[in-house]
């Protein structure tokens, strides 16, 4: 401190041992370089810009001139093909004017595409910073945005936008631009300058799914081995499947399920499979044929009568096996049709009868099994030709044999 206050002393004390004419010159310099300095802070010394004859702006550099031009002619060049949509040489004077006088940017911008003569001032649609339409005011542009919207949406449509970053600017843009909402529609989903806009459209869809029962089978002594029961049916379940389904113009983009609700639970069907040892004699309840041949006439078929069998056509002596395992319960000659037959009870309800036999090799009381070899085919009875009646009866009713046999 004390040595600055020491230095201030001196240069004052020099000062005042100068001469007064030199001090007056001193003083009149050091009030015009304040003067500069105060007016160097609220003025500044610019290039005024004129387009076309009307002035455009202030500006500080030239650049920012050239600058906004090649943006506008960057940003409407799909609108005047091969040409400039600011195609005139700006004009520059130097000038002074307060700071605050300088033009912005954006109002550069504007006044020099107002200069250019080939654009209105209108409502512009852009989308993604691309101008795709001019309309007369905000309006229409929501109007033209609505029909875009329209041509993809219906009674399944549960949201729905234009993709994309969508503004409504009222600033300066090719006259070319500028139309009605219908047509700004049009041009919009034509993507004749840019890509089509893209309308994001979202729909559920609901319904009803059934849930297949499974099959439980359970284990069961009271019942034969091979035959099963059935004690609770199955039955399907029924489930609700929510989706989510995403389009853009259209066009499927995904499909998710969003969620599913069990509305009623399967039931599953439970079978009773017999593990008890079939003792021998017992049927499996599945008939094999007892001979194979061509079937000559068919059960119930036959003009004289009902037919209780088929026949089945064999030279005399073809053999003839047990349909199923049982026990012989007549194995003789029977007056009244059969000829030699042989009755087999399975003991589950079923019988079997093979008749007309040539030959009979078994005898009452015999177990077979089922492909046991017991009596050969022919023409004993009533019967006009060597063949097989096969009968099958269940709990003494005669039953269509082609029904059972495997
Ligand atoms: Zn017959």
């Amino acid at each position: 401190m004390k040595k600055i206050k020491n230095a201030c002393k001196r240069i004052y004390k020099k000062y005042h041992s100068i001469n007064i004419k030199v001090r007056k010159t001193v003083n009149f310099a050091v009030g015009i370089c304040v003067i500069a300095m105060l007016f160097n802070m609220e003025f500044s010394l610019v290039y005024g810009v004129v387009l076309s004859g009307t002035e455009v702006g202030c500006v500080s550099q030239k650049s920012a001139v050239t600058e906004v031009i090649n943006k506008i002619n960057e940003k409407y060049a799909p609108y005047y093909s091969n040409l400039d949509a600011i195609d005139v040489m700006p004009v520059y004077s130097l000038k002074f004017v307060r700071r605050s006088d300088i033009t912005p940017e954006d109002t550069l911008c504007e006044n020099i595409k107002k200069a250019s003569g080939t654009m209105t001032k209108q409502t512009v649609i852009e989308v993604d910073g691309n101008a795709l339409a001019g309309v007369l005011n905000e309006a229409e542009a929501e109007k033209a945005i609505e029909i875009c919207k329209s041509r993809f949406t219906d009674e399944n449509t549960a949201e729905c936008e234009i993709a994309g970053n969508v503004e409504i600017k009222e600033e300066y843009a090719p006259s070319s631009l500028l139309t009605g909402a219908e047509v700004a529609a049009e041009r919009m989903l034509g993507g004749r300058y840019f890509e089509p806009v893209k309308v994001a459209t979202v729909e559920y869809e609901t319904y009803e799914n059934e849930i297949a029962y499974g099959t439980e089978r359970v284990e069961n002594g009271e019942l034969y081995e091979g035959n099963t029961t059935v004690e609770v049916k199955g039955e399907n379940g029924k489930e609700v499947v929510k989706r989510k389904i995403e389009k853009i113009n259209g066009s499927i983009k995904s499909n998710s399920e969003i969620s599913k609700t069990v509305e009623k639970a399967p039931t599953n069907e439970v079978l009773m499979v017999g593990t008890k040892e079939k003792p021998s004699g017992v049927g499996t309840g599945s008939f094999a044929v007892p001979y194979n041949g061509n079937i000559t006439s068919r059960y119930g078929q036959r003009s004289m009568g009902n037919h209780k069998g088929v026949d089945i056509v064999g030279p005399t002596g073809s053999p003839i096996y047990a349909s199923d395992d049982g026990v012989v319960t007549y194995a003789d000659f029977e007056n009244g049709g059969y000829g030699n037959i042989v009755k087999i009870d399975h003991q589950n309800g079923y019988e079997t009868y093979y008749a007309h036999c040539s030959e009979i090799l078994v005898k009452k009381g015999d177990v077979v099994k089922k492909g046991d070899l017991i009596a050969k085919v022919g023409n004993t009875g009533r019967s006009t030709g060597s063949h097989l009646h096969f009968e099958i009866r269940k709990n003494g009713e005669t039953q269509n044999p082609l029904d059972y046999i495997d």
